[in-house]
């Protein structure tokens, strides 16, 4: 129940200028001496006793949200209230459920500035379901009158939630023309890039994964700290570096049938090759570590198409091709 929407009506049947405020149980009650509400719409003016300069109440000058967002963390919702001489107003923002008519999100923005944008803060680790729901914003400010819903500034707005859309069937990714599939690369004598007991972590170590303002590029592998990486097809390096807060410790590798791979947080000093040097699939390449952006020894391992960040280059999900090489079961 919206503990303010009593109030709000009573201040929409008086006028639309003019809200009441007077607490909601005055309202409520009807006693003998309490202020009424208007028989009809046409009853304006100042109800008995009330002052003269009745403040408005707040009012939404602006309210964003999408009309539909994927299911999982709620989407940004922005949202501007205004008051003439108001500084501050309480403010909630809660998300109803449509189908079961209970609310499933809240966020208590708690005192909040009037005349600029707002981003509502939703709680941590708040997610939507997929369905139908409308997002509602009340407000109300230190005398207690509640924001006034207008036709076009109801503060009310539906959102649709839809189904994050299930990835296609792994390991059957489509080939790229000119790329050899993972049988085929396996068929020419690929082999698993760590030799040890390794895992492919879970959904965060995939290719795609978010990572704040862009996406995981490569697949990581989990393997304790000094487990050899192994150049998984013949090739010639192309680098190895290193990237302090980022790759650390790592090598490029130019192969012969055409990708280019990227092996990332070789621990230090553990370089077993250099630049322009050609390699065989199976040939130590470094030991895994946890050198640049690692919380945990692993390789970070990139597959690219087109050249490694090469202009028209651009990276593939290696998962397929790992999980193929690593069925052979050389090592791990
Ligand atoms: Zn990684």
């Amino acid at each position: 129940m919206d503990p303010f929407r009593g109030i709000v009506a009573a201040a929409l049947a008086t006028s639309a200028l003019l809200a009441c405020a007077a607490p909601a149980g005055a309202l409520a009650a009807g006693s003998p001496g309490g202020v009424q509400a208007p028989s009809s719409g046409k009853a304006g003016g100042i109800e008995y006793g009330a002052p003269s300069a009745v403040p408005a109440g707040p009012v939404i000058s602006s309210l964003s949200v999408p009309a539909s967002a994927l299911a999982g963390a709620p989407p940004k919702v922005t949202l501007r209230l205004d008051e003439t001489g108001v500084a501050t107003v309480r403010l909630r923002v809660s998300i109803l459920n449509l189908a079961t008519r209970h609310t499933s999100l809240l966020a208590d923005m708690g005192w909040s500035r009037t005349g600029r944008t707002l981003t509502v803060r939703w709680p941590a680790g708040a997610s939507l379901a997929p369905g139908s729901y409308q997002l509602r914003v009340s407000a109300r400010d230190h005398r207690g009158v509640a924001l006034v819903r207008r036709a076009h500034s109801s503060g009310r707005a539906a959102l649709t939630v839809r189904a994050v859309p299930s990835p296609p069937p792994a390991p059957t990714p489509a080939p790229e023309a000119g790329v050899p599939t993972p049988a085929q690369s396996l068929a020419d004598g690929a082999v698993f890039p760590v030799a040890g007991a390794h895992s492919f972590g879970n959904a965060e170590n995939r290719f795609g994964a978010p990572r704040g303002s862009h996406v995981h590029e490569g697949q990581d592998v989990l393997a304790a700290e000094g487990t050899p990486v192994l150049a998984p097809l013949a090739g010639a390096i192309e680098s190895t570096a290193y990237q302090a807060g980022g790759a650390g410790y790592y090598v490029v590798e130019h192969t012969t049938v055409g990708f280019d791979l990227f092996f990332a947080h070789c621990e230090a000093a553990s370089f077993a090759v250099s630049s322009a040097q050609g390699v065989t699939a199976g040939q130590l390449l470094c030991h895994a570590g946890q050198t640049g952006d690692a919380s945990a020894p692993h390789l970070h391992f990139e597959m690219w198409v087109g050249g490694w960040q090469a202009a028209g280059g651009h990276p593939i999900d290696p998962l397929p091709y790992l999980q193929a090489w690593d069925r052979e079961g050389a090592t791990g």
